[in-house]
């Protein structure tokens, strides 16, 4: 308890102030900070301020020990491992079933520290799963823990990339399963992934790199590699030959070991040679379709020479003459008959990176599904015996000079971790009070319901609004936007802005947001020219081929026309297997990617809400990654986004200062007691006080005083007569 004289960055939980507000909490974390205590708690939710630095022996094994089994929290310093702990204490201790089940919801901006975080949970999650498993079964399921851990880098090497913000950015959202059987051990994990951003395949902005995967395997390849996938050197291939200092690092011979822990880690999580064969073919690939050139005025035409499309052609086992004009025509087939529409140039190059961001991404959705069957759970159902814990680290609230379509779901998702944030705080509260006995009928909070109902509801929110004119074959940005204002304008959040730019704003929970139309069905519709997808349904790299569900014979049958170098055989073959893929197409479900992150947003609220949270709020103290600077205003914004303020807010609103009996009357019994006297520790006591002190307002609960914010002030008015 934070009573008077109390030293400044001394409070291990902020709750505990008894003046909490904006500039309190902000001292507090700053002084602790100042001493590399980077963990304090506000109530139940622990804030982490990225250290920018290792401090010494603070994820020892001997810190895993101490918070191990802890029982009171308290006892030690606050610590992400105490809150990992009492997330696997609190499923041992329940019995099957959605309180048993525990998620850990880690949120802030980029480079905050969470997947940090998400790191050092899972890591002291497994090590207290293994603690006890001596037996047979423990031992088996090492192998399994040690599969979980190196998850990671294979993961971050391929969806991770260094930005301007954080040199390790995820590029992706994940949220992670572990499973546990009836004795607590690990049956196996499950990970889903959200957005990944797949237009850094072919562009990054100034300083930005492409995902790392590119740059380690360039440093890892020997020369017979090189020949293998036709590579030259990194500064000739144009997606990733736009910052100079990774090409330093590639040819610094820095990243050689990086690869060979990649090469590692890909191994023991369970690839085969095989798949990693394809897989670097197809970055290969992806690599050489970059430098495919387009020329030309009206109609498109290939600029590179035959050899530079050779080697993309080679690596991702298509024919030549087939890609090319996959890539700068589009052929109708109706009623049999096929029209040819050539593409402009910049058609040509839009389908060429269309084509490079599809095969990554699919790739990457590839990895995911490969490791869960590699470490999934036997059954993907749950035995009603299984608990789990969750882990979720995704992209905080985004807000740039220029926001797109990326921004609006990573803030969807974001407006709907705040509210799951909300009802859980706020229940919290009640609960408090609920056990104390004390009414709490005045607490309210401002929720954000409204503003999700602006995103989600249909047919006339912002997302089913997207998908109508991404469906509709003449749709326009022009004409989604004006459908967003003659349906949402006057509406809670929405505002529509002056002029006739393609623009809207949206006033989020962490601040207003403007967002620019353009691209947004582009975005939204992410569709790859079915030319492309036929000519890599052919493939004869079973890894593209089955990324874009081809079939074997088709490919094997379109080999035999490259064998004979024979281009009318050859298109022949496209026609064919593009008919087939259209008519794939045409079975499927027609989606988007805005309701396909609605659906994906929805599953995951489903899980959580199926458990008991945990959240863990980063904070990234400066701009400059910088150790040991801590920017005042950087933070408290952060604390404004991240919910800080607001379960203040909401303490302050309620009971903000609780003490129990004993402590109020330590401090506050002369003003109802004579000098000498030993009041017992009771509510009548504490009655005693309040009343003879003239204060009004308060309650007295169970074991504790539940206080105002301004009863402090006019309580030690009391003692202070002049
Ligand atoms: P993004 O949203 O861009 O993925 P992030 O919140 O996941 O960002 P991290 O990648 O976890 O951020 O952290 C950024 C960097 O900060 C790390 O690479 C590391 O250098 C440093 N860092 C984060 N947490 C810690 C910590 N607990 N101790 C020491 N350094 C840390
Ligand atoms: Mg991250």
């Amino acid at each position: 308890m934070a009573l008077p004289g109390h030293k400044l960055g001394q409070t291990e939980n902020l709750t505990e102030l008894e003046n909490l507000n904006e500039e309190t909490l902000l001292a507090e974390l700053k002084a602790r900070y100042d001493r590399d205590v980077i963990y304090t708690y506000v109530g139940e939710i622990l804030v982490a301020v990225n250290p920018f630095k290792m401090i010494e022996g603070i994820y020892d094994v001997s810190k895993s020990v101490v918070y191990a089994n802890m029982g009171d929290r308290s006892a030690e310093p606050p610590h992400l491992f105490a809150v990992a702990d009492g997330a696997f204490q609190a499923m041992v201790n329940t019995a099957p079933g959605p309180t048993a089940n525990q998620v850990c919801v880690i949120s802030g901006e980029s480079g905050a520290g969470k997947t940090e975080s998400a790191k050092l949970f899972m890591k002291h999650i497994i090590y207290l799963s293994t603690k006890t498993s001596s037996n047979a079964e423990g031992n088996a399921a090492h192998g399994l823990e040690e599969k979980i851990i190196q998850l990671n880098p294979l993961l971050e090497a391929f969806g991770n990339a260094q930005t301007l913000m954080n040199d390790n950015s995820s590029r992706f959202g994940k949220f992670v399963q572990l499973r546990f059987n009836a004795s607590h051990h690990i049956e196996g994990a499950l990970m889903s992934d959200y957005l990944l951003e797949k237009s850094r395949v072919v562009n990054q902005g100034d300083g930005e790199r492409n995902f790392h995967v590119f740059y380690l395997f360039f440093a890892g390849l020997t020369d017979a590699d090189r020949e293998r996938y036709s590579l030259s050197d990194p500064e000739e291939h144009r997606y990733i030959n736009g910052n100079d200092v990774a090409l330093g690092d590639i040819s610094s011979g820095k990243l050689g070991p990086m690869y060979k822990e990649l090469a590692e880690c890909i191994r023991i999580v369970g690839f085969t040679d095989q798949q990693m064969n394809n897989l670097w073919a197809l970055l290969a690939g992806i690599l050489h379709t970059g430098d495919i050139e387009f020329g030309g005025d009206e109609e498109a035409y290939l600029v590179s020479a035959d050899d530079v499309v050779a080697k993309c052609t080679t690596n991702l086992g298509i024919v030549q003459d087939v890609l090319v004009e996959a890539l700068t025509s589009s052929i109708n087939i109706t009623r049999g008959e096929s029209i040819v529409r050539k593409y402009k140039p910049y058609e040509a190059e839009d389908a060429r990176d269309a084509m490079a961001k599809s095969l990554y991404g699919k790739a990457f959705r590839w990895i995911v599904n490969q490791v869960n069957k590699l470490l999934g759970p036997k059954t993907k159902r749950m035995n009603p015996t299984d608990k789990n814990i969750g882990i979720l680290d995704i992209f905080g609230f985004e807000c740039f000079d220029v926001n797109s379509f990326e921004q609006l779901l990573i803030n969807l998702a974001n407006e709907r971790l705040q509210q799951f944030f909300n009802d859980h705080i706020f229940k919290m509260e009640l609960d408090e009070y609920a056990k104390e006995g004390v009414d709490g009928s005045k607490i309210t909070y401002e929720d954000n319901t409204a503003l999700l109902d602006l995103f989600m509801t249909r047919p006339t929110g912002l997302l089913a609004l997207c998908d109508e004119e991404a469906l509709f074959p003449k749709g326009s940005d022009k004409s989604m936007v004006e459908k967003f204002h003659s349906n949402l304008h006057g509406k809670k959040g929405y505002e529509k802005p002056r002029g006739n730019d393609p623009k809207f704003t949206i006033h989020h929970y962490a601040g207003p947001v403007e967002y620019q139309a353009e691209g947004f069905i582009d975005k939204n519709r992410d569709t790859l020219p079915i030319d492309v997808v036929g000519a890599l349904r052919l493939s004869d790299n079973d890894l593209v081929r089955e990324l874009f569900e081809g079939d074997t014979e088709d490919a094997a049958a379109a080999k035999k026309g490259k064998g004979k170098r024979d281009a009318a055989n050859a298109k022949k073959n496209l026609r064919k297997s593009m008919k087939k893929a259209a008519k794939a197409q045409a079975k499927a479900k027609k989606t988007t990617v805005g309701a396909d992150f609605k659906d994906s947003l929805i599953k995951l609220m489903a899980e959580m809400s199926n458990a008991s949270p945990h959240f863990i709020r980063c904070i990234k103290p400066n701009h400059q990654k910088a150790p040991g600077m801590f920017e005042d205003e950087m933070v408290t914004k952060q604390l404004r986004y991240t919910g800080m303020l607001e379960t203040t807010r909401i303490r302050k609103e309620g009971y903000a200062f609780r003490p129990t009996f004993g402590d109020f009357l330590h401090r506050y019994k002369m003003l109802g007691f004579p000098f000498s006297a030993n009041p017992p520790a009771t509510a009548a006591s504490c009655t005693q006080v309040l009343d003879k002190a003239g204060i009004t307002g308060w309650q007295v609960g169970k074991t504790k005083v539940f206080l105002r914010y301004f009863h402090i002030d006019e309580l030690n008015e009391k003692f202070l007569p002049f």
